[in-house]
């Protein structure tokens, strides 16, 4: 059992008033709010130990550099990698995305495919477009149904020996489906293709190990975690760093440089080109020992309860029609009220205090599957309660009797 009261009382932010009403904050699958040890680690950092890492000799920058690979060497034990090397630090889901389909380019040819799901973000849709647009590599696309989940006939149909790559998220991030990535996972590497599975909802829920997922590469967001923004893993089986040419050119990620060949450093440096977000990259080590000090069963177990809870409520009212209805998907609750646009509802629920995301989530071919302009998506962190979804449910309600 949480306290969450307690763990309220850890997120200034949620104490606050928006709009003179108490704060209800649902738009968590867009960014987590951020407990007091993480705001305090970040102004510790710039108080204590403030350097340029790797480098220097001053103990300053030894203290930084510290920090920063003890934050790697935690990241690693908490996603299970078998090394420290292989895990990466980004500025996000969609800068790891960036790294490895760019590094494709250098190994796939004209009738080659890459794959991507239905349900996709843009950042896990985009940049395989523009590698196969450089390539000549095929874009194919695992089909979704009704319930908003992936159609595996499908994935199986079009798995073939020229699938090169496949990148699919474990959590859709518009809908809440958990997809069967494990599946995807083992039928994959039966053809020889390498998987990306993008945790960018994942991560704040469940805990992934990726030597059990086999998977070869497993990206995610800081800010969703409670951690800061801009920060982010690229986790990568060393075999595939190791051929993957490097994503930017600049200081730290090299070995040697002259004007008529330049050598690459070892892993993790070759892909970390430039001074990092380091104040970022200790604190979201921090930011994990946080949520693994309350426990991701806890925490999952409880956003199950909101999920289950905040489904039955807003089905209550009538007109209320929710997409993504699978029996496998995380706290996330995305709808629409019959005849009204999702923007007038979230406009008014706003004025109430509440904050839900509207619009299409960056999942356009998502909302064209359902031939909606949108959603209103309530996505719930394991800081929320029952009583701030009653107050949703109140809050549609009044918006529905002024729309209608
Ligand atoms: N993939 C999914 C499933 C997401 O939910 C998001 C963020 N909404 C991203 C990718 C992109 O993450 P970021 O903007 O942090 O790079």
């Amino acid at each position: 059992m949480l306290d969450i009261q307690s763990i309220r009382a850890e997120f200034p932010i949620l104490s606050q008033k928006v709009n003179g009403k108490p704060l209800v904050y649902f738009d968590n699958a867009a960014t987590s709010q951020k407990p007091k040890v993480v705001l305090e680690a970040i102004a510790s950092y710039y108080e204590e130990i403030n350097a340029n890492i790797h480098r220097g000799v001053h103990k300053l920058s030894q203290l930084a550099t510290d920090a920063y690979e003890a934050s790697r060497g935690k990241i690693q034990r908490h996603i299970n990698a078998a090394h420290s090397h292989e895990v990466l630090f980004t500025s996000g889901t969609t800068h790891g995305v960036n790294l490895v389909a760019n590094g494709f380019a250098s190994l796939l040819k004209p009738g080659d495919e890459v794959m991507v799901s239905a349900l996709e973000h843009h950042s896990n849709i985009v940049p395989w477009q523009m590698l196969c647009e450089r390539t000549g590599a095929q874009l194919t696309v695992i089909p979704m149904n009704e319930k908003g989940e992936l159609v595996m006939e499908g994935f199986d149909r079009l798995l073939s020996e020229k699938t090169k790559i496949i990148a699919v998220n474990h959590i859709s991030n518009a809908l809440g489906t958990i997809n069967p990535i494990e599946e995807i996972i083992a039928k994959a590497h039966r053809f020889g293709a390498a998987v990306l599975i993008d945790g960018a909802q994942s991560a704040a829920h469940m805990k992934p190990d990726v030597q059990a997922l086999d998977c070869d590469f497993y990206v995610f967001s800081g800010h969703k975690i409670c951690g800061p923004t801009g920060t982010g893993i690229l986790y990568g089986k060393e075999a595939w760093l190791n051929k993957l040419p490097p994503y930017q050119g600049g200081g730290e990620m090299i070995k040697e440089v002259t004007f008529e060949k330049t050598t690459y450093a070892d892993l993790p440096h070759k892909f970390e080109a430039g001074t990092p977000n380091i104040a970022g990259g200790i604190v979201l080590g921090t930011a994990i020992d946080y949520l693994n000090s309350i426990g991701f069963e806890a925490i999952a177990a409880y956003e199950n309860e909101l999920l289950e809870y905040g489904t039955r409520r807003l089905l209550e009212i009538e007109g209320v029609k929710i997409y993504g209805t699978s029996e496998h998907k995380t706290s996330v609750i995305s709808f629409n009220v019959e005849g009204i646009h999702p923007f007038d509802i979230g406009t008014i629920v706003d004025k109430l205090g509440i904050a839900v995301r509207t619009g299409h989530h960056c999942a356009q071919p998502i909302m064209r599957f359902f031939d909606i302009p949108g959603t209103i998506r309530a996505s719930f962190a394991f800081y929320n309660t029952k009583e701030e979804i009653d107050a949703l449910v109140e809050a549609v309600k009044k918006a529905k009797t002024m729309l209608s």
